[in-house]
């Protein structure tokens, strides 16, 4: 069918918005200096740190196949998952803690986000030049000139972010044997995936994507709106002192007799801005906290010869002049929950014993009648020594009267290894009151008394 006139006139409307580029201008001032001191340490620790060693193993080295993670001289084991339960639940309560405090503190000053899309930024400066020498080149048609520094721009930021997949490689896979198997091209499907995945996610997030994750992918911008009260500490601008706003001359010592506030309209603080806000409009969940719009009019205050703080770090309540209270019920609580935690955590790793002792009790016969008219159980002891030193171990059992311990071997364990023996029950029948007795198994370091772990089992005998 024919379209009609009527459709074929009408403007067709999209219900997607393409995306402009944003251009951050540079920014110098106090909290740039602290977000780049941050970026440096942050960075530094993520790509040094799996190339300490500790105990004669990497320093934290997260080891999956073996199912053991070795963090600064501690082994956790699978059974020690709840650790990281518990530190999963710290960190969230940290980010509540200190999103109540401090505002999006994490976003702006430490979010991996933010690190990588710097550092991303950082080159595309070098190798580009500021703001106004990025928009001209946008725009400019494609030429050798252009065609090069972009693909200078690219090819730093692909050997960074393979440098990255590779580090984060070797946080599950010692780094200096994968060091060794990317020299040797010797890279196993595994390492080679997640080296190439994590890359590929690095560039895409930071060079490509930038304030998109922030704004559309991060769940935190869209729910921390609810941590904050009157009194969180906020980027805000000072509406009441600038506006209204309007440019004027330096000199102009007498604006406000002409009826102007002090913001001079220079638009700096838009162009700084990494996801591309105004300030101006108000608080904004897009707005990271970055504090690069504070930075930046401070300096344009400065050279006005205005008072510091038009767009400033602070809270609602203060804003409109009334008191804040920075410390208040619930930043009390959260320290509480955080505080009890911590203890908690800090008590149960540093008292858990080294060994652990599974007894479990031979299905296959009740008990067996010797020779001798001894009653016998058989049992596979599982013993998993965590330590990170070597034992040669002690079992002894109690429970009835007269009761032997059978061994064949002696428990000689590694560090970290795991042993299952079999051993053997027997006790004399006049000995057996009851049918089922619950005997105890003492298992003990014979270098280390403190190493000791005690597990109940059951001695079945003849009915009586
Ligand atoms: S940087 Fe300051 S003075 Fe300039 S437009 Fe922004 S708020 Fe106004
Ligand atoms: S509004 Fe200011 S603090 Fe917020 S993201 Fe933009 S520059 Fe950073």
């Amino acid at each position: 069918m024919k379209p009609s006139n009527t459709q074929t006139n009408e403007e067709s409307q999209s219900l997607y918005a393409k995306s402009k580029k944003i251009h951050p201008r540079i920014v110098f001032g106090f909290f740039s200096r602290l977000k780049a001191l941050s970026g440096v340490i942050l960075l530094g620790l993520y790509y040094i740190v799996p190339w300490l060693q500790w105990d004669n193993h990497q320093a934290i080295l997260f080891d999956l196949p073996a199912r053991k993670f070795y963090i600064l001289g501690i082994t956790f084991w699978p059974q020690d998952f709840i650790f990281l339960t518990f530190l999963l639940i710290v960190a969230g309560l940290t980010l509540f803690f200190f999103t109540t405090l401090a505002g999006r503190l994490w976003c702006g000053f430490a979010c991996p986000q933010t690190i990588w899309t710097d550092a991303f930024l950082w080159m595309e400066r070098l190798v580009e030049g500021d703001r106004p020498k990025q928009i001209k080149l946008d725009k400019a048609p494609m030429s050798f000139r252009k065609f090069r520094i972009k693909a200078t721009k690219h090819i730093l930021w692909i050997i960074f972010s393979l440098f990255t997949g590779f580090t984060f490689v070797g946080y599950f896979t010692p780094i200096r044997e994968l060091s060794e198997a990317v020299m040797t091209f010797n890279l196993s499907e595994a390492e080679t995936f997640w080296l190439f995945f994590y890359a590929f996610a690095t560039y895409g997030n930071a060079g490509w994507m930038r304030e998109q994750v922030c704004i559309y992918m991060c769940p935190y911008a869209r729910f921390q709106s609810a941590m904050f009260d009157k009194d969180t500490m906020i980027i805000a601008y000072d509406k009441k002192r600038g506006e209204p706003r309007g440019s004027r001359k330096r000199n102009n010592k007498e604006y406000k007799n002409s009826g102007l506030g002090d913001c001079i309209d220079c638009t700096m603080c838009v162009q700084v801005c990494p996801t591309g806000i105004d300030i101006r409009d108000g608080l904004q969940y897009q707005c990271i906290s970055c504090s690069a719009c504070v930075d930046v009019c401070d300096s344009i205050m400065d050279k006005m010869g205005y008072p510091r703080g038009l767009v400033r770090y602070t809270t609602e309540n203060r804003l409109n002049g009334k008191t804040t209270h920075i410390l208040r019920p619930r930043i009390f609580v959260y320290a509480g929950i955080l505080l009890a935690m911590f203890i908690t955590i800090g008590y149960t790793i540093g008292t858990r014993t080294l060994v652990e002792l599974d007894v479990i009790r031979d299905r296959n016969s009740l008990f067996i009648e010797t020779d001798d008219g001894l009653i016998e159980n058989v049992y596979s002891l599982r013993i998993i020594n965590i330590d990170n030193n070597p034992h040669i171990y002690e079992i002894t059992a109690s429970g009835i009267k007269g009761l032997q311990l059978i061994k064949d071997k002696e428990l000689q364990i590694g560090a970290g290894e795991v042993m299952t023996v079999p051993v053997r029950l027997a006790v004399d029948y006049e000995n057996l009151s009851q049918r089922s007795t619950p005997v105890t198994f003492t298992l003990t370091a014979k270098n280390n008394p403190e190493l000791t772990v005690t597990e109940e089992a059951r001695f079945l005998g003849p009915r009586r």
